[in-house]
């Protein structure tokens, strides 16, 4: 229940090893946010989270919990990251008692989507990359597939792949001025991570779904990262998702999900010690009596490389990042300068803001409803 849980964050919070005045100025600037009007926050658009936070605090434990829920958004370092949209963002968190997890885990919400196609008699193909959208006398006439080289013509086409991929590889940059390449190609994808699932012979952690903080700022890590160190007081993102939907896993047994961001240059270097300090954080979390080294099953990793070859953007866990001149009024508009030609997801959609999944619907939303607009 929210009770419980608030009771238990509660409960973590005041444990913590840190002095009362810390603890104090974070739950006066979370009440701080939580109370501020739109206008108030809107004005935030040009600073960044950290220029934001020293205007309240120079307290490191302040910067450093309020870095982690920036990270977990933007996958950014919070010296980049808007402080408008994470202010908006942290106050729908507090004000929604939490953040949510999809029941059956993130696979239902694509398999939903499929539901919906299905019932209203699309037809889906699954692996058949598209490699040229079709394009005559400046209209969209449909889509080349990469495999067969078999045509489907169609006058509307909307894409969600990464951006900065479709404009030059898939459509021709001829169609756009030189501005809208140049502003595309300008674009910065947030950080990539490791993940990994660990599944449990039983269940050893309680919790549901533990943000850990660092201890130490970005600079400090960045700097320490620099001295060739590999410094373990860092941010770990970790829903233990059978505690959550418990369809995650067979009765009985336990599923978590882990994840860290990093580099690309800086994982390969470093693979073993991230897989290490993973398993040392969920033994954090797990209760006294096991070790979770002894209890695991299977566990897989997942790493930047896999996920750049997963769903290119170098690995990039959100799309594009969501820093200061790439949110809102910056980003591109999903309506492409060629008739019947559309983009939507984490990347498009002009004036909207949000996350990751949230953010991708939204901006799908908005594109169904500006196709549908056009065709009355
Ligand atoms: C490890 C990880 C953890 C995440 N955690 C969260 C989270 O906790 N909360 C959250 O909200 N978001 C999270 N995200 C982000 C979220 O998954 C994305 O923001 C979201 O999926 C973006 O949706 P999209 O439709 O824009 O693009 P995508 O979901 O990336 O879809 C693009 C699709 O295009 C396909 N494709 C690529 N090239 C071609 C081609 N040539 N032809 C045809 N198809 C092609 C790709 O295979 C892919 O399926 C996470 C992402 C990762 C990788």
């Amino acid at each position: 229940t929210h009770f419980w849980n608030y009771f238990k964050t509660f409960w973590n919070f005041f444990r913590l090893e840190t002095s009362f005045a810390d603890k104090k100025d974070f739950l006066d600037l979370t009440l701080k946010i939580k109370e501020m009007e739109e206008q108030e926050i809107a004005k935030y658009g040009d600073l960044s989270v950290k220029d934001f936070l020293d205007q309240y605090t120079d307290s490191q434990f302040v910067h450093c919990m309020m870095a982690i829920s920036s990270d977990s958004y933007a996958v950014v370092p919070y010296n980049r990251v808007a402080a408008r949209d994470f202010l908006e963002i942290y106050q729908r968190v507090i004000k929604s008692k939490g953040v949510g997890y999809p029941k059956y885990g993130c696979g239902a919400i694509p398999e939903a989507f499929q539901k919906i196609i299905k019932k209203k008699s699309g037809v889906i193909l699954k692996e058949e990359p598209v490699d040229r959208v079709l394009i005559e006398d400046g209209k969209t006439i449909g889509v080349r597939l990469a495999k067969s080289g078999k045509e489907i013509l169609s006058d509307i086409v909307v894409a969600n792949v990464n951006l900065k991929h479709f404009v030059g590889r898939l459509v021709d940059k001829q169609y756009f001025s030189s501005d809208l390449i140049s502003k595309i190609e300008k674009l910065k994808h947030s950080f990539t991570s490791v993940v990994t699932h660990v599944a449990f012979k039983q269940p050893v952690i309680e919790e549901k779904f533990v943000m850990k903080s660092a201890t130490l700022t970005p600079n400090e890590i960045a700097e320490r990262r620099l001295d060739g160190e590999f410094p373990t007081e860092i941010g770990c993102f970790m829903p233990i998702v059978s505690n959550i939907s418990p369809a995650m896993a067979p009765k009985g047994k336990q599923l978590a999900f882990a994840g860290i961001g990093t580099t690309h240059e800086y994982y390969e270097t470093h693979e073993e010690q991230f897989k290490e300090l993973i398993l040392d954080n969920l033994q954090e979390l797990a209760k006294k009596k096991y070790d979770i080294r002894e209890e695991i099953e299977w566990m897989d990793v997942i790493t930047p490389k896999d996920l750049k070859n997963l769903f290119g953007e170098q690995g990039a866990i959100v799309g594009l990042a969501q820093t200061i001149g790439q949110v809102r009024s910056n980003r591109i508009e999903s309506d492409l300068p060629v008739e019947g030609l559309f983009h939507c997801g984490d990347d498009s959609g002009k004036d909207l803001f949000g996350v990751g999944t949230e953010l991708a619907s939204l901006s799908g939303q908005n594109c169904a409803e500006m196709i549908l607009r056009t065709r009355k």
